[in-house]
């Protein structure tokens, strides 16, 4: 019976979540105006507005101008409360289980936004971090686990940003031997930046929840959770970046759930 209620609890922190995805990267105030149909303007009655139920009875579309809304609305709710029950359970009853799971939240939220424009806000980003100082009692070890893990991120990203522009350096200089009035076009040093800032910020998130070493599994199984659809983007689209904190947040989120077996993996490995 408490387990209905962590998941009502979850699905109601969707429903805001909807909000803080929809809003904080348009720059709009996330309590005010209320709730409205962004095609209508028409003010959303509460009882229109309950999670996932209004949306089924509803079938989907505006009560006003039947505008049809979002599949993605009631699924990000759906998602937000099997998060709560998952981590409740997997974690118990109590303020760091509730701490983690709106972790999980804004991970999400920023996982969306990631997705549709390429950056995330720095606020989401930072709150998350913030509250990961505080998954357990040891808030100077999860600050450390929180500051190597970005530390370890920056390093990767100063690695694969180099080795990417010796490539994209090589690649200009032989078009320019081969036809020279191109040199006037192209730059004399070439930076490329793989790995957004942003992502370092959710690396220290998932030091701060993980630890050094399960954190270390969470990087690994995110780039493997990454290559296959990189791939496929690549065939299809050319100019398409993907956005990494999705698979970061993804990983995260199965290691921290299944941490006994990473672990006991671990020791398998290495005695
Ligand atoms: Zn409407």
């Amino acid at each position: 019976m408490i387990y209905f209620f962590i998941f009502l609890i979850g699905i109601s922190f969707g429903s805001f979540l909807n909000v803080l995805i929809y809003r904080v990267p348009n720059g709009l105030n996330i309590a005010y105006p209320p709730s409205h149909c962004p095609n209508c303007k028409t003010p959303i009655k509460w009882y229109h507005n309950i999670p996932i139920l209004s949306w089924l009875v509803l079938k989907g579309k505006c009560y006003y101008c039947k505008t049809k809304i979002s599949f993605r609305y009631p699924l990000i709710e759906l998602i937000s409360g099997l998060i709560f029950l998952a981590v409740f359970i997997k974690n118990g009853v109590n303020l760091f289980s509730l701490n983690i799971a709106l972790i999980f939240l804004l991970l999400l939220a920023l996982s969306m936004i990631d997705f549709e424009y390429k950056a995330v806000p720095d606020s989401i980003n930072l709150t998350a971090l913030t509250l990961s100082f505080f998954v357990s009692n040891d808030i100077l070890e999860n600050i450390k686990n929180a500051l190597l893990l970005a530390g370890i991120f920056s390093f990767l990203r100063f690695y694969v940003s180099f080795y990417v522009s010796l490539k994209e350096e090589h690649f200009l200089k032989t078009r320019v031997k081969n036809s020279p009035w191109l040199k006037s076009f192209y730059p004399k040093f070439i930076m490329v930046e793989a790995l957004g800032e942003g992502d370092i910020i959710v690396a220290g998130t998932i030091g701060a929840i993980l630890g050094l070493k399960l954190s270390l599994v969470a990087l690994f199984i995110s780039a493997i959770l990454a290559i296959f659809p990189s791939i496929y983007l690549r065939v299809t689209q050319k100019d398409y970046q993907l956005p990494y904190i999705p698979f970061l947040a993804m990983a995260l989120f199965i290691v921290y759930i299944f941490d006994e077996r990473f672990n006991y993996l671990l020791e398998q490995l290495y005695g």
